[in-house]
């Protein structure tokens, strides 16, 4: 029976890990558990959840501070930089960017010792640019 339990406790997690790696739109708890229940009809969003931070503390996954907004996941441990929509939230990579943008700099500045940093971009995604465009072109006319 405990056997069992803990076969359960791998596999939710083994899907819950595997949904967020085939995603790069950088879910929260709640979009992943929408897509995770497709396979596992029974899982709850709690466990979702608790899994989610287990994954971040092994660092199998990393969760993305972003100001303001849900906590988002990543199933991309790479260390790459991320911008985010003003308007519809959606996160996205940015590739090409030197990982280390500012890390060696920024000890010109401060007597702290540099364990890291985050460096978030925002803007207006394509989708949300397009959709203002639309709105503009039906204002004129
Ligand atoms: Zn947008
Ligand atoms: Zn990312």
């Amino acid at each position: 029976m405990t056997a069992d339990i803990a076969r359960r406790h791998t596999q939710q997690r083994q899907v819950v890990l595997e949904e967020l790696r085939k995603l790069t739109s950088h879910p929260t708890a709640a979009e992943l558990y929408e897509i995770v229940r497709r396979r596992l009809p029974n899982i709850s969003l709690a466990t979702v959840y608790r899994n989610l931070e287990f994954l971040t503390k092994m660092n199998v996954i990393q969760k993305l501070e972003t100001s303001g907004s849900k906590a988002r996941f990543d199933g991309d441990v790479s260390s790459h930089y991320h911008v985010r929509c003003t308007r519809c939230g959606r996160v996205d990579d940015i590739h090409g960017l030197p990982a280390d943008l500012v890390g060696g700099e920024v000890s010109n500045f401060t007597s702290y010792e540099i364990l890291g940093h985050r460096l978030e971009f925002v803007g207006i995604c394509p989708e949300c640019g397009r959709r203002q465009e639309e709105d503009d072109v039906t204002n004129v006319s």
